[in-house]
């Protein structure tokens, strides 16, 4: 079959929009008709060069839509199924997944190989592979993917808002409520208050968090910040981050604090503006080449603070996603809030553009 989609053909270069050739479901995979994809920093990363990935290719990877076919072998999911995609395949079966960690299942270890798992790509132009992403390839209309990169939810939800479960607002959420355990009655910031920010601050509103600082380059966002929740917003082009935070809560620092940015200087700023024995959450994606950051070792013994990390809010994504879905429903996770633009894939590239510029807090592609 065909189907119409965003490819990228080299590193910074723009989308186009291209009619490909779309194999059948083999062993083990479905096809989906994509409703939404949220527009997210990892597909940047690929194109900025941060992240090596074979070209050209199809990005997208935070995408709901409906099951339309099948392929042999697939039991847990049928035709007319409303799936939420997920970028870590959970196999069930290595020693991560038996633990209960299928975010760390051992097939995170192929997910950059614009593969699927029989080693071959479904799109094709004129007879020339293009290449999946992290098994979804979100930024086209219909999709191949393994059955074990699509969750199964209520029928009820709004794709194309609970697409934001399948890589941000789980990713935040999760590192809040399921990495950190924030408990109640906690101080904490945020540093980037994009996708992966907001959905730190909804876990943390959750919790019962007393004091949530939310710091972001761009103004404009304060409102929806303190809207959801946060109790103070920093802008840190205007002030110190590390100062104010230090002045706001009597000079010990918070209880955590959650790096959604991705640079080594953030990663520094959250660890200082840390109290004794203070967590500090790395969760934003890094270029790949950077391999320091500057804090000060002495400081670790001297103040018990931890860095953590967390990948998909350390959630095991078939059984976490149905829950977000479930307070998403119960108006208990807010992710209205969340998606401030709406384009057409044919608007790919104002979408990256409005993400690029600080213009959103989460830009949608959506399908008609
Ligand atoms: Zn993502
Ligand atoms: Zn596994």
């Amino acid at each position: 079959m065909k189907t119409k989609a965003a490819v990228i053909y080299e590193p910074k270069s723009k989308f186009i929009i291209e009619e490909l050739d779309l194999a059948e479901p083999s062993n083990g995979e479905i096809l989906v008709e994509v409703k939404a994809t949220g527009v997210c920093r990892t597909d940047e990363h690929v194109i900025t060069g941060d992240e090596e990935h074979p070209f050209p290719c199809v990005l997208g990877h935070e995408s709901a839509g409906i099951v339309k076919q099948v392929g042999p072998g697939v039991e847990a999911i049928k035709e007319g199924d409303h799936v939420i995609t997920v970028w870590m395949p959970s196999c069930g079966k290595c020693e991560p997944c038996r633990k209960g960690q299928g975010n760390l299942c051992v097939r995170g270890a192929g997910l950059f190989s614009g593969v699927l798992f029989d080693g071959k790509t479904k799109f094709k132009k004129n007879g020339e592979d293009i290449y999946h992403f992290l098994n979804v390839s979100g930024f086209s209309e219909y999709i191949i993917i393994p059955e074990d990169s699509a969750i199964v939810v209520d029928k009820q939800a709004p794709l194309d808002k609970i697409c934001l479960l399948g890589c941000a607002s789980t990713s935040g959420f999760g590192a809040a409520t399921r990495t950190a355990k924030v408990e109640a009655a906690s101080t904490a910031s945020i540093y980037g208050f994009g996708g992966i920010g907001s959905g730190v601050l909804i876990g943390l509103v959750s919790s019962g968090a007393d004091m949530i600082i939310v710091v972001d380059p761009n103004d404009w966002k304060e409102e929806v910040a303190i809207k959801m929740g946060a109790t103070h917003f920093i802008n840190p082009k205007k002030v110190d981050p590390v100062e104010l935070t230090l002045e706001l809560t009597n000079g010990v620092g918070v209880d955590y604090s959650f790096e959604c940015w991705g640079s080594p200087e953030t990663q520094a700023q959250v660890y200082n503006s840390l109290k004794n024995r203070g967590k500090g959450i790395l969760l934003g994606g890094c270029d790949e080449r950077i391999n320091q950051i500057p804090i000060q070792p002495v400081s670790f013994p001297l103040t018990e603070r931890q860095l953590m990390g967390s990948l998909y809010g350390s959630c095991t994504p078939a059984v976490e996603i149905p829950k977000f879905v479930s307070l998403f429903m119960h108006n208990k996770f807010d992710l209205d809030s969340v998606i401030t633009k709406t384009f057409k894939l044919e608007e790919i590239n104002d979408a990256f553009d409005a993400m690029r510029n600080g213009e959103v807090i989460r830009g949608i592609i959506k399908f008609d």
